[in-house]
């Protein structure tokens, strides 16, 4: 039984946390006969999207037509708008190499910038992009200005590429002035307001930039993926199965990039197990009754789950008793880098672990207690981690995609090791593959869909001469 999380860990448990942490397991227990009716219903909610009336999926048409074939050249700015750094990066992609060459630079997202007005955010980036550009040697001016491709990592409904209305914000961003208008202009007024002599080119999804980035690279990825503060997904799609394109006058053939923002999947609550302390995470969030399958999935919600849990536990009587939890009451005070460092230890008489809660949530656990609380970090990432699988495999069938590989892009992934072999074991499960035989989608990790993927994408947008030899 795949799904089971080392019941060796309950054993020997005193029964009163024998008892609670049972009540957990039946929570977050996902088991085949679940995950695959809630991949049937994420099935239909996807082609519900395309059609002219939607659903709660976007399903957003990214008007990326193709892949990139390896032919790309030029020198191209890009710009990523992250959860918690802006990236810039220099790329020079130079055809027939499957190679290119970039300079770098991060600077971190000051938490008020998230929530402040668009002027601020605005300048606040293009700020960032002034101070890159002081440090290349380019010869850029206001009449021979560098191609800029933006990842901007939020839902936009777009007409072109090179613009997109922001639909809603998602994950904790909330900034005025921005939902309802194209974010490009508004972006290029602080530019010009600085004489930054760059063009916006192309606004990017960082999954359709991952999706374009593991392409290049390799021929098997039909998905691209991120699992990381948020969660979401691409794939191209032949736009003969988009209602929404009928009028569009695009050639029967043509195939685009879909922006699934799946994130948004079972708003309505139909088929996802929400717990009690689901509604609660959504209920304290940013944006209540939004992207409740992110939520559930997501690095920005995780440790926060695991807060709410051991409060519980705590109140309970089962966890910590008589000690201070001043710390533990914080919200937000357990990022998911705590569960994946906890999970990680291999210490005897699991030392380090004991040292982790010590240090931040001030609590001394036992032995026993950081047993049940192990066992209750593997209940819960390991829920995250089938859902995920849940909205893989969902597109896998819409497609009608056997086998593939998935590029996944984002930190939360990449960091805490576990969720790839559980996601994968999802994958197992809601496709009854024999374990004994290869998996037939694999999920690799991605790295650089806002570099490489969204200078790619800028590329192939741009007529050639519009496009600098580097
Ligand atoms: C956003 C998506 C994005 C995802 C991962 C979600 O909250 O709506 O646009 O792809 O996070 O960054
Ligand atoms: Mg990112």
């Amino acid at each position: 039984q795949g799904f089971r999380y080392r019941p060796e860990l309950m054993e020997g448990l005193p029964e009163a946390l024998a008892i609670e942490l049972k009540k957990y397991e039946d929570w977050f227990l996902l088991e085949p006969p679940k995950m695959k009716a809630i991949t049937d219903h994420f099935v239909r909610e996807l082609e519900k999207g395309l059609t002219v009336e939607g659903g709660s999926i976007p399903m957003n048409i990214t008007w990326i037509m193709r892949y990139p074939t390896g032919q790309e050249k030029g020198r191209i700015l890009t710009v990523d708008l992250g959860g918690t750094n802006i990236r810039v990066c220099e790329v020079c992609l130079s055809a027939g190499k499957r190679d290119f060459e970039q300079r770098q630079r991060k600077y971190k997202l000051p938490e008020e910038v998230k929530t402040t007005t668009k002027e601020a955010l605005w300048g606040f980036i293009a700020d960032r992009i002034a101070s890159f550009l002081t440090e290349s040697q380019s010869d850029i001016s206001a009449s021979n200005p560098l191609p800029m491709a933006f990842t901007f990592s939020f839902p936009v409904e777009q007409k072109s590429i090179r613009s997109g209305v922001l639909q809603r914000w998602t994950k904790n961003f909330n900034v005025s002035g921005v939902v309802g208008h194209d974010v490009v202009p508004q972006l290029e007024e602080e530019l010009a307001k600085r004489n930054i002599p760059v063009k916006v080119v192309a606004l990017i999804n960082d999954t359709a930039g991952t999706l374009v980035a593991s392409r290049y690279r390799d021929p098997q990825v039909k998905i691209g993926s991120i699992f990381s503060t948020g969660c979401n997904a691409a794939y191209m799609e032949k736009c003969r199965l988009i209602p929404k394109l009928y009028d569009s006058g695009l050639p029967e053939d043509a195939t685009v990039i879909i922006n699934t923002e799946y994130g948004s999947f079972d708003n309505e609550g139909k088929v996802l197990p929400l717990t009690p302390f689901d509604r609660q995470i959504d209920e304290e969030s940013a944006h209540p009754g939004r992207q409740i399958y992110e939520k559930m999935v997501a690095g920005l919600y995780i440790g926060e789950m695991l807060r709410l849990v051991m409060l519980k536990m705590h109140e309970d009587g089962v966890l910590c008793k008589g000690q201070d939890s001043s710390r533990l009451r914080a919200k937000n005070s357990l990022e998911t880098s705590f569960l994946s460092t906890v999970e990680m230890d291999m210490s005897e008489g699991l030392t380090n672990m004991k040292k982790e809660f010590k240090e931040s949530l001030n609590l001394k656990l036992s032995l026993d207690e950081l047993k049940a609380c192990r066992h209750l970090i593997g209940l819960i990432a390991m829920r995250a981690s089938r859902l995920y699988a849940c909205g893989i495999a969902a597109i896998c069938m819409k497609k009608g995609i056997r086998q593939c590989h998935v590029g996944v892009d984002g930190s939360v992934f990449s960091k805490y090791s576990m969720l790839k072999g559980r996601a994968t074991q999802g994958l197992r499960d809601i496709f009854d593959w024999d374990s004994s035989r290869l998996d037939l989608i694999a999920l690799n990790s991605a790295e650089d869909g806002s570099g490489v993927g969204a200078a790619l994408v800028a590329s192939l947008t741009l007529d050639p001469s519009e496009l600098e030899e580097c």
